[in-house]
């Protein structure tokens, strides 16, 4: 169905001052590609010119596609917008802003085809033009994700990365909302190599991000990739349960020894039979909202590497 080997799926929100920097750079690399490739740019609804731009450029660059939401959708959502609709047999998200280097791409490339891998991280070897709140904040997220899941995301790598078709088939097929997708990609557990880069400072305009939504993004990423807060209050319910059975028998044993004001007992047993029914139904309850939310998510439970039923003769000979 498709004839395009790369395509560039780039998120834009209000980047007009961006957009001819970044188209500029971006052209001239890719002519030098050697391959068919698409520009897919996702305008997330942009309020300034954004727009307006990305349409004069498409009458005089026919590899440009531009997809307009029409709301801000968020960064996230823009990318998945963008992975919905490229063709390519490869395809690279990128920031529009320049702080990833678009020469990396044609490396990437390289990457993918010599090593033969489904996914190439772009690694941040060199953090310095982020500010040092930035590089703190990201740091103790990638710490507690890892100790959290057992997701092997890697602590410099953010969006600008380059997938394959079945990688993108993949994350497109998932339903979950609110993906952070530096965190699912590695979830799908596709062979994978990383290119480092150096992360440039913004090339004009400035961050969409604010303290609001990496806060967003930082609790997505760990509801999404962790129940350990909800086995936490299981946990909690089950201890709560435990000691209100506790506080019961020594309600019975009290008022067995006659040390006890009339009306106590029971009143102090009703509670706490109640109480502990009621935690350790929570308990419980958590247990199986868990299961169904780790399903709803629908990621693999396994990934199957060579299977002689399906790919005989293909999987490798073992020397
Ligand atoms: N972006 C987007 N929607 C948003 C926020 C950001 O599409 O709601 C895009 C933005 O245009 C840029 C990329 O996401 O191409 C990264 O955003 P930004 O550079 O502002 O983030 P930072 O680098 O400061 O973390
Ligand atoms: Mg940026």
């Amino acid at each position: 169905m498709s004839e395009v080997e790369l395509s560039v799926v780039v998120p834009m929100f209000d980047e007009q001052e961006v957009i001819p920097l970044f188209v500029e750079r971006l052209r001239p690399l890719a002519a030098g590609w050697g391959c068919t490739y698409e520009v897919v740019c996702v305008d997330d609804g942009s309020r300034d010119a954004t727009p307006v731009l990305l349409q004069r450029l498409r009458r005089e660059w026919p590899e440009l596609r531009v997809v307009r939401l029409r709301a801000n959708a968020g960064h996230q959502a823009a990318i998945s917008a963008g992975l919905a609709r490229a063709r390519g047999r490869y395809v690279v998200t990128i920031d529009a802003d320049l702080q990833d280097p678009p020469e990396t791409i044609g490396r990437m490339l390289e990457v993918a085809r010599e090593e033969d891998v489904d996914v190439v991280y772009g690694v941040r070897s060199d953090r310095s033009t982020d500010s040092a709140f930035k590089r703190v904040t990201a740091r103790a997220f990638y710490r507690s994700i890892r100790a959290l899941s057992d997701v092997d995301a890697h602590v410099d790598a953010g969006d600008f990365r380059l997938m394959s078709r079945a990688t993108v088939d993949a994350v497109n097929a998932l339903p979950e909302h609110d993906r952070v997708l530096r965190l699912v990609v590695p979830a799908l557990g596709f062979p994978s190599a990383s290119v480092d880069y150096r992360r440039e400072p913004r090339a004009a305009g400035e961050s969409k991000y604010p303290l609001a939504r990496m806060l967003r993004l930082s609790v997505d990423g760990v509801t999404g990739f962790s129940i350990a807060p909800l086995r936490f209050a299981t946990w909690l319910g089950l201890l709560g349960g435990v000691a209100a059975i506790v506080v019961l028998v020594y309600a019975v044993v009290a008022m067995l020894l006659g040390d006890t004001l009339p009306g106590w007992t029971s009143t102090v047993v009703i509670v706490s039979a109640v109480g502990a029914v009621q935690l350790l139904a929570l308990g419980i309850l958590g247990e199986y909202v868990g299961r169904t939310y780790t399903a709803l998510q629908a990621r693999p439970t396994y990934f199957v590497a060579h299977d002689s039923l399906v790919d005989a003769g293909t999987a490798p000979t073992v020397p």
